[in-house]
Parts: structure tokens; sequence; C-alpha cells
């Protein structure tokens, strides 16, 4: 009988902290700037030089730490790992080991928006992925292997920039898990405005530790660490390899070999790099450089000012307070903006529902086209909602609402009645002046008449026709409709 397997992911998630210097000098921290302009003898490793911590990067991993229902460390400390690289000049990497910052915690995964496809895929409701603890540590530089060149470039801008390295438990149970995971730690992180987010700059990347086991084995299979994934297509892909190559392994009777492996887009396989070093193998010891950071009940409580709502608490309220769809509630708390003013555009609107489906139909993608953010909507909460009130009355037809009147009135914001108006799309459901257009049509096709009188009731639509046409369009279709059928 064959053995079916379970898969077993832990992810170390990187998350590049957008602070305004790097981590342990005053370097400015920023991405894309010419190469080897953001240093000093700190980030280049001269001898004789000092790292000192920055505040601003202590306050976004306790920011982060809360939001995730961590506990925070009231002490923790950092440690060197040593090893060569190029672009680590000082031969070592300032990281947290022994102490970390934060302890436990956990986040929850929701519906994901299809960050790969677009289509929002479900994930177990309520499931969370508990964390084992989130350190602090800075980047290296980078190498840029041009291709053709006989050498290797090193930029050091990013040499000393600060990390939050998130580690979570052997958790998460499959590729779709891990994109979620990494979904929702790209919207917190944006969220709390402690790093971009940004995957293809490498702001946000994960290392995906894989393993397999039978079935209803407790202890888990050997893994294997693919580093560095910074796109969630790669990833799901990595681990769909992955999974497939160890049970290849298992069931030819061999066994799996903790490696540290990289992934190839090319190919969508992994290759192993070198086999997974241990702890010994970085020789980790207290920086003794840097005194430890202590954190006051005074620093958290100032930090968790900084906090209201969570992206998760956002969703849950927008499902509860609106009745809004999980996808609709999922795409309007994608980012703090949208949210913010979706629900002061909600205070005043005649139906929510409606709103939210404008919004992600029609004010959403007219918002991205201009390139602006959501708090910058050309239209007021009053004029939103007093174009819903059109609509919902009857007064325009909805479809020439949404084709005509609202692209007027986004390019060029005013009352929406007046423009209307002015537009000649106000439904016209005055009887008399409807009566003498029926009466005239009915007039001009006296064979249809006689043919819908015969019983083909389908010319209706083409007597209405007539009278829209007659009307420019503006008769109102429920009266329209009425008057059509009395007199014919
Ligand atoms: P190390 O310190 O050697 O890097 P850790 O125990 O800290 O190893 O784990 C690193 C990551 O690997 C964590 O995210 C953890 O959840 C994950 N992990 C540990 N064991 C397994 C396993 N058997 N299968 C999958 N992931 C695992
Ligand atoms: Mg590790």
């Amino acid at each position: 009988m064959p053995t079916s397997y379970e898969t077993v992911i832990g992810l170390e998630a990187h998350v590049q902290l957008s602070t305004e210097s790097k981590a342990f000098c005053a370097d400015r921290n920023r991405f894309g700037n010419d190469p080897n302009r953001n240093v000093s003898e700190v980030s280049l490793g001269y001898p004789g030089t000092l790292p000192m911590l920055n505040e601003q990067q202590v306050r976004f991993a306790v920011k982060l730490g809360l939001a995730l229902g961590c506990k925070i460390n009231p002490r923790s400390t950092f440690d060197r790992k040593n090893y060569f690289y190029a672009d680590l000049p000082k031969g070592y990497q300032i990281t947290q080991d022994e102490s970390p910052i934060c302890i436990g915690g956990k986040l929850p995964l929701r519906l994901i928006a299809g960050p790969t496809d677009g289509t929002p895929q479900p994930v177990t409701p309520n499931r969370s992925v508990s964390l084992h603890h989130i350190h602090m540590e800075e980047d290296a530089g980078k190498s840029i292997h041009a291709a053709g060149e006989p050498y290797t470039k090193v930029d050091l801008n990013r040499a000393g920039t600060p990390l939050l390295e998130v580690v979570t438990d052997p958790d998460l149970r499959s590729a779709e898990e891990v994109d979620a995971f990494m979904t929702g730690m790209r919207r917190l992180v944006r969220w709390l405005d402690v790093s971009d987010g940004n995957m293809q700059e490498g702001s946000l990347r994960c290392d995906v530790n894989v393993s397999v086991r039978p079935e209803g084995q407790e202890e888990f299979g050997t893994r294997c660490e693919i580093k560095n994934m910074n796109s969630m297509k790669f990833a799901r892909q990595a681990v769909a390899f992955e999974v497939e190559r160890q049970i290849g392994i298992l069931e030819s009777g061999g066994k799996v070999r903790q490696q540290t492996r990289q992934f190839d887009p090319a190919t969508a396989s992994t290759s192993a790099l070198r086999d997974k070093e241990d702890a010994h193998d970085y020789r980790y010891f207290p920086d003794p450089d840097l005194p430890p950071v202590l954190i006051s009940p005074a620093f958290i409580n100032g930090v968790k000012a900084e906090i209201d709502v969570l992206p998760w608490e956002a969703f849950a309220q927008l499902q509860n307070d609106f009745q809004l769809p999980a996808g609709d509630a999922s795409l309007l708390t994608e980012d703090r903006i949208t949210y913010e003013t979706f629900l002061i555009y909600a205070a005043v609107s005649p139906s929510v529902r409606d709103l939210a489906k404008l919004w992600l139909n029609r004010l959403g993608p007219w918002l991205t086209e201009e390139g602006i953010s959501a708090n910058e909507l050309s239209l007021n909460p009053e004029q939103v909602a007093a174009f819903q009130e059109l609509i919902i009355n009857g007064e325009v037809a909805s479809a020439a609402a949404t084709s005509k009147l609202l692209p007027s009135l986004l390019g060029d914001p005013g009352d929406p009645y007046n423009r209307a108006e002015s537009l000649s799309l106000l439904q016209n459901t005055d009887t008399d002046f409807l009566a003498g257009l029926v009466d005239e049509v009915i007039a001009e096709f006296p064979d249809k008449v006689a043919a819908y009188r015969k019983g083909k009731k389908g010319l209706i639509g083409f007597f209405m026709g007539e009278v829209m046409k007659r009307s420019n369009g503006s008769a109102g279709p429920k009266e329209t409709r009425e008057l059509l059928e009395e007199r014919l």
C-alpha cells in the first residue's frame, strides 16, 4: 500500500526595516542609490570602529512583536555570527542568537487575495502559525556577478541595514500556507509602517525549511532549507519540487540529507548548496561591543499606543459591521489607508455593500491608474454617497451612472445630481411626458403593435428602445414599461 506523506514547513522570514539610518551607524538606509554611497568606516568594517544601536530599529522590533502577540524580552543581547564573504567586510554578522528581542507569538492566516493569480484562496478559518521568536540582525552587502565579466563587484550600501528575522515553528503544512503567511506578513509590516514589504527589492524574503513524514508519524523528517525566496510564485514552486524530491528519496529507501539548497527559477527546481552547517560552525559568541538591550514597560506602552487596529481585526470588523463578503473585506484591508478611507466613506454611504463593490471595481482602479492613494480620491464621501443615492432612487440608470456619470465626476468633481442633469442622464419619470412618447411610438409602428397583440410579447423590448431613443436615453425604464404594457 503506498504511503502518503505530510509536508512540514518552517520559515525564517527576513524583514528589512525602513529606518532612516542603518542598524549600528548613521549611514542612510536606502534602496536603489548608486553603489557604495551609503557607507562609512563602520559599515565597511574598518578596524577600531564601534557599533551603536539604532533606537528606531528596537522600536520597530517591539512594534511587530506586540502586533504578533510575542512576549517582549526585557533584556536581549547581541552575538557575532562569524563567516567570511566578500560582502561582509567585518567577517561577522551582528545578530541575536542566545537571547532574542521577541519570544513566541503567532500570525493569523486569512483568505489571501491571490498575490499570484488574483483569485482569493481559502485558508482554514482561524488558522494561525505559531512563531518561535523574532530577532534583530544586520544585513550583508550585495555581490554582483555580472555576466561576461571575469570579476565580482561588491555593493555595500546594504551592509548593516536593519533586519528582523521572524522564525516560525515547523507549523506550516503546504505551499499555500507559505503564501498566506508571507502575504499576511507583508500586509502587517506595511500596516505597521515598519517596512515597505517589497519582495522584489528583497525587503521581505524567506528561507523555507521543508521536510516530509509519513502520514500519522509523530516525529519530523529531516529538513532542507531553501535560501532566499523573494517571490511567492517561486516559493510555491520550490516547496512543490522539494516535497516531490524528498518523497522520491524515501520511497526508494534512501535518507534525506540535511542541506541548504537554492532554487533555480529557470527550471523550477532546487539544488544543493552545502550540507547544513551547525550553529557551532559559526562560532557564535556575545558581541563585546554592544551592551544588552533593556526594554522598560514604559517603552513597551509607548509603542503599544502607536498600534490601534490590526489588519485581521479590521478584516473581521468589515465583515461583521457591514456584512461584506470575505473577498471584499480582504481587499479593502490590503493596506491601512484604503481601510481607513473606506470607513470614512462608509459612514455616510446609503449602502456599504454597494460601496464596497464600487470601490473595488471603479474607484480603486481609478486611483491605481492615477497613481494616487485612497485618501486622495477626487470625490469626497458626501459626493460618493449622493452618487449612490441617484442609483438607488432610480434617478440615473445604474449602467449610465457607472459608464458616464462616474468618469465625468472623477475627472471633474462636482455635485452628482447637477452633473447628471447637465449630461442628460436623469431618468424622466414624468407620466405625461412618457405617455406622449409611448403614443407616438404606438402610432408609428402599427404592424409591430398588431404582432404584439397577437402574442409576440418579446417586442416590448423594441418599443422600450424606441421610447428611449426619443427621450435621449432619459426615460425611466420602470415607468415606460408600465405605460407601454397599459396602452398596448
Ligand atoms: P537552526 O537553528 O539550525 O537554523 P531551527 O531549529 O532554529 O534550526 O529551525 C530553523 C527553521 O527550521 C525554523 O523555522 C523551524 O520551524 C524549521 N524547522 C525545524 N525543523 C524542521 C523540520 N523537521 N521540518 C521543517 N522545518 C523545520
Ligand atoms: Mg536558523
